[in-house]
């Protein structure tokens, strides 16, 4: 019983040991497969279930089965040789039936099992492997019994738990290692599936956010297309509209390198003033198709703050184009610049729809929205760019009557360059 709970032991440890080979290159693969059978086969010939008059019961077939289903046409061989070999050194009656059986095996893997094995369902290797092992198993004591004439005077319990034990542990074996097979291949996939998933956020993303930019050109062409416009104007409009498509441009060198971190984004210091006119400039034409007036409130002299500029005005125009979307009926957006202690305050109120406290629980939450061609991303990123410039934001909204969305950034203080 003892010997016999080794036997399985030794056949079972290269199995353990398949964990750390699966993710190798095939040519070690081979090597270390080949070695670890070739220890796991000795151990079973060198401690055998039992030895009756010089025949040894042991599951040597088991390691050399599953060296040939799992490591291919060389392993099979290299293992052979092995078995023949240290067969050999042990010497014994039943040299030559071994040398008999072990070929019709090694014949079996070659031509029938090696090439098609990849393809049988879990089911069918399982049974197929155990039909084998015990064909094997059976045929070399009718072999052995026809020539010498003595081993079914063995004990009953020898002969009967050497073939159950074979069958058993190869099924167990080749469960296993599929199993394990299985983990890794689904641990791949899911891999693979979570790089698919962040590609298509990220191609959501930047498809909304270029989105941005158009609609604002689009605004302008659109009163551009008025006839009595004077040139002084035509001339902002125009350039507005090349600004926002080279903010287009940078978007999309923005997001391709996405995956990099903030490091690689120019920071600056920013006039507050300027960008928040920047911003209200910029969405004057959007607001005016959907008959909404913008409105300023500066109550700061020249401030500084510390961050990116064109995702600082993406930040603004995201916020904006929300509060503007909410106002489908026409409405107001008041932009407020204020100082609080050493925090610039800048806050957006529209007389909008409003929003419920689960939907400002949910904000900045990716791909939230409620708008049926909306992406969900605009107050992510716009989240997001605060906090990069250490900043935060507040949300106080009430249902049809309006939300105002507080942002508050560090003040930087503009120190003049001395010559
Ligand atoms: P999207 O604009 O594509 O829907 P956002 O992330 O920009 O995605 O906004 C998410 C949701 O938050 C919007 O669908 C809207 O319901 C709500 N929301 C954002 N800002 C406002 C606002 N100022 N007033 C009312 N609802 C808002
Ligand atoms: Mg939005």
């Amino acid at each position: 019983m003892e010997n016999l709970l080794t036997n399985i032991l030794f056949v079972l440890l290269p199995i353990f040991f398949q964990i750390f080979l699966i993710n190798l290159n095939q040519k070690y693969k081979n090597i270390i497969l080949t070695t670890v059978l070739s220890i796991s086969i000795i151990l079973c010939m060198s401690f055998p279930i039992g030895n009756f008059e010089g025949h040894l019961f042991d599951l040597r077939y088991v390691p050399f089965v599953l060296g040939g289903l799992y490591g291919g046409k060389k392993v099979a061989i290299s293992l052979y040789f092995i078995i023949f070999i240290y067969r050999f050194f042990i010497g014994g009656a039943g040299f030559y039936i071994f040398m008999f059986d072990s070929t019709i095996v090694l014949l079996i893997l070659l031509i029938f099992l090696i090439r098609r094995y990849q393809t049988y369902s879990l089911k069918t290797k399982c049974s197929g492997t155990m039909a084998l092992v015990g064909f094997v198993a059976i045929f070399s004591l009718i072999t052995c019994h026809t020539i010498f004439g003595f081993i079914f005077h063995a004990p009953i319990l020898l002969l009967f738990s050497f073939v159950i034990t074979q069958v058993l542990t190869m099924g167990f074996s080749v469960y296993f290692l599929e199993y394990l097979i299985s983990i890794d291949r689904m641990k791949k996939q899911l891999y693979h599936n979570e790089k698919l998933k962040s590609i298509s956020e990220m191609s959501a993303s930047i498809s909304h956010e270029i989105r941005n930019p158009l609609t604002v050109t689009r605004g302008f062409l659109q009163l551009l297309k008025n006839q009595n416009i004077d040139n002084e104007k035509k001339k902002t409009y125009l350039d507005l509209s090349l600004r926002e498509l080279d903010r287009a441009e940078s978007i999309i060198t923005d997001y391709l390198t996405f995956a990099k971190p903030p490091v690689n984004v120019e920071m600056e210091l920013l006039n507050v003033n300027d960008e928040v006119n920047y911003v209200v400039d910029v969405m004057q034409p959007f607001a005016l198709m959907q008959s909404v007036s913008i409105t300023k409130e500066v109550l700061i002299n020249e401030s500084y703050i510390f961050g990116n500029k064109e995702q600082f005005h993406q930040c603004m125009i995201n916020l904006s184009k929300n509060a503007i979307e909410a106002m489908e009926n026409g409405g107001e957006l008041q932009f407020k610049v204020n100082k609080e202690g050493n925090k610039i305050i800048i806050q957006l109120t529209d007389t909008g729809v409003g929003m419920t406290p689960e939907q400002i629980a949910r904000l900045g939450v990716p791909f939230f929205t409620n708008k049926e061609k909306g992406t969900g991303l605009g107050t992510m990123v716009a989240f997001r760019i605060v906090k990069v410039m250490k900043g935060e934001i507040k949300v106080n909204s009430k249902l049809n009557i309006g939300t105002t969305f507080t942002i508050s950034i560090p003040e930087k203080v503009n120190k003049p360059a001395i010559d």
